[in-house]
C-alpha cells in the first residue's frame, strides 16, 4: 500500500467533487479550500483514511459564508445584548434583503436626481413622533451623544447629575465618550440626590448644554431625588435627554420608562435613543428635536462618519411603519397564552414540565421590571446540549434546571424548540 499520506487526494481533484464544487459557488473558493485543507491534514495525521477526505470535507462545510448563526432566545431576557439585542420583524428582514441590492436610498426615480438619503425612514420616525421638529439617524445612541457634544459643546461644558454618570457596558462610559468629543463635564449634585438649584448654579458662559441621562441599566433606591425634564426645561440653555430605550410613545407595560414624545412635550430640545432596544429595530441612534438643532447636527462634518447604512434605514423604516416587532410582542404577550404554549410543549417532550417563571426586559432598559412568564423546565444537562445543537437554543439556568422561557420565543419557533429538545434527549 505504501505511505498512506501519498494517497491523500489533491486539492484540485477534490474541488471537482460535485458537493464541493457546489459549495464553492455558494461559499467561495477560499472557504472551501480551507475546509479541504483541514480534512487533508487529518488524513496525513492518520486520523481518517485518505479515501474519506472528500466525505469529511463535505461534512465540515459551514451552512453559509458568514459565521453568525440564528439562535432561539429562550432566556426570558427580551433585549439580550449578547444575542444581538432586538430581533427584527419579518417586515424589517424583508426590507433589509431588498435594500441589500441597488436601491433608491438617495435617488429620486421620478426626476432622476439625487434625493435625501433615507427619507422613508425619516418620514416614518417624524410621523411616529409628531412633537419633533426634526429627526436624524446615526450609527447608535453613543454616536448620537457624540455628535451632540461635538456640535453643541466643543470645548464647552456639559452639565449633568452625578447620579447619571452611566457605564453602558463592556467598559464604555458615557462621561468618557463626551470628553472624547472635546467637551468638559460639569458634574452637579450627588449620587442619590440632585436639585434644580444644583443645575442652575453650574450654568454660565461655558455651558454647552444640560444633559439628562436615563439610568436604563441600574436603580438607585432609598433617599433619592432627580429633576424632572419639565423643570430642567426652564433653564435657559439647550436641554438634551438621553432616554436610552427608544420608546417613541408611553408604553402600558413600562410606565416608568421615558419616551421621546413625552420628553419633547415636557420641553427637551433634543432627545437621543437607541434603535435596537425597546423600539425593536436595527442598531441605530435616533435624534429627535428642534428643527434648527437637528439641522446643525446633520451638517456637522462628523455626521458623515456616523451615518447609517441603507440596510439600517430599511430595517428602521419597516420597524416604525410596519407591524409590531418581536420585542413589542414579547413585552405585551399575555401570560395565559404563554402558559398554554408551555403545557402543549411539555406534553410532547420527555423529562419536561410546564412552569411559571419571570422574564426581564434586559439591556434595553426598565431595570427591576419583572414580566410574568411561562416556559418548560428540563434537567440542567439540557442547557449545554441545546446551546450546541442546531439551531442553538439558549435557555436560563434556574434552581438546577434548564428553563426555556417562552416570552422571548416567537410562537412560530415552538416547533424548532420541540425538534431541538428531542434531538438532545435521544
Ligand atoms: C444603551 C444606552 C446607551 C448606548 O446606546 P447604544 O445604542 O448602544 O450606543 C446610551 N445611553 C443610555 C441611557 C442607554 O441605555
Amino acid at each position: 500500500m505504501g505511505d498512506p499520506r501519498r494517497r491523500v487526494p489533491r486539492t484540485d481533484v477534490l474541488l471537482t467533487h460535485p458537493r464541493l464544487a457546489e459549495a464553492e459557488r455558494v461559499l467561495g473558493r477560499a472557504l472551501v479550500k480551507s475546509v479541504i485543507a483541514q480534512a487533508q491534514q487529518r488524513a496525513r495525521a492518520g486520523e481518517i483514511e485518505p479515501e474519506q477526505v472528500a466525505e469529511h470535507a463535505v461534512a465540515a462545510l459551514p451552512p453559509t459564508a458568514a459565521s453568525l448563526r440564528p439562535v432561539v432566545n429562550a432566556t426570558g431576557v427580551v433585549v439580550h445584548t449578547n444575542l444581538g439585542r432586538a430581533p427584527l420583524s419579518r417586515a424589517a428582514l424583508d426590507a433589509v434583503v431588498t435594500a441589500g441590492r441597488a436601491t433608491d436610498v438617495e435617488f429620486d426615480l421620478a426626476t432622476g436626481r439625487r434625493a435625501r438619503r433615507g427619507r422613508g425612514a425619516l418620514v416614518a420616525l417624524a410621523r411616529a413622533v409628531p412633537a419633533a421638529g426634526g429627526v436624524h439617524v446615526v450609527n447608535n445612541n453613543a454616536a448620537a451623544l457624540l455628535l451632540t457634544a461635538l456640535t453643541l459643546a466643543p470645548g464647552k461644558e456639559i452639565v449633568l447629575s452625578r447620579g447619571e454618570l452611566v457605564e453602558i457596558g463592556d467598559g464604555f462610559r458615557i462621561p468618557e465618550l463626551l470628553e472624547s468629543a472635546g467637551s468638559r463635564l460639569r458634574e452637579v449634585g450627588t449620587t442619590n440626590r440632585t436639585s434644580l438649584r444644583d443645575y442652575a448654579d453650574a450654568l454660565g458662559p461655558e455651558t454647552g448644554f444640560v444633559l439628562k441621562i436615563h439610568p436604563s441599566n441600574f436603580q438607585v433606591t432609598g433617599f433619592t431625588s432627580a429633576v424632572e425634564v419639565a423643570e430642567l426645561a426652564k433653564l435657559e440653555v439647550p436641554l438634551v435627554v438621553d432616554i436610552g430605550s427608544g420608546l417613541l410613545a408611553p408604553h402600558p407595560v413600562l410606565p416608568d420608562e421615558p419616551d421621546a414624545a413625552t420628553v419633547l412635550r415636557d420641553g427637551a430640545d433634543l432627545v437621543t435613543a437607541s434603535g435596537d432596544k425597546l423600539l425593536g429595530g436595527p442598531q441605530a441612534g435616533l435624534l429627535f428635536g428642534d428643527a434648527g438643532l437637528i439641522e446643525r447636527l446633520r451638517r456637522h462634518p462628523a455626521a458623515r462618519a456616523l451615518r447609517v447604512d441603507k440596510l439600517t434605514l430599511a430595517a428602521l423604516e419597516a420597524t416604525v411603519a410596519g407591524p409590531p416587532p418581536p420585542v413589542a410582542q414579547a413585552l405585551t404577550g399575555d401570560v395565559a397564552g404563554l402558559r398554554a404554549r408551555a403545557r402543549r410543549l411539555a406534553e410532547r417532550l420527555p423529562e419536561a414540565r410546564a412552569v411559571d417563571c419571570v422574564a426581564a426586559v434586559g439591556g434595553g432598559g426598565a431595570p427591576g421590571v419583572e414580566l410574568p412568564s411561562a416556559g418548560v423546565s428540563l434537567p440542567e444537562a439540557y442547557a449545554a446540549a441545546l446551546r450546541t445543537g442546531t439551531p442553538p437554543v439558549v435557555g436560563r439556568l434556574e434552581g438546577g434546571r434548564c428553563v426555556l422561557d417562552l416570552r422571548t420565543v416567537a410562537p412560530e419557533e415552538d416547533e424548532l424548540l420541540v425538534t431541538a429538545v428531542l434531538a438532545c434527549s435521544s
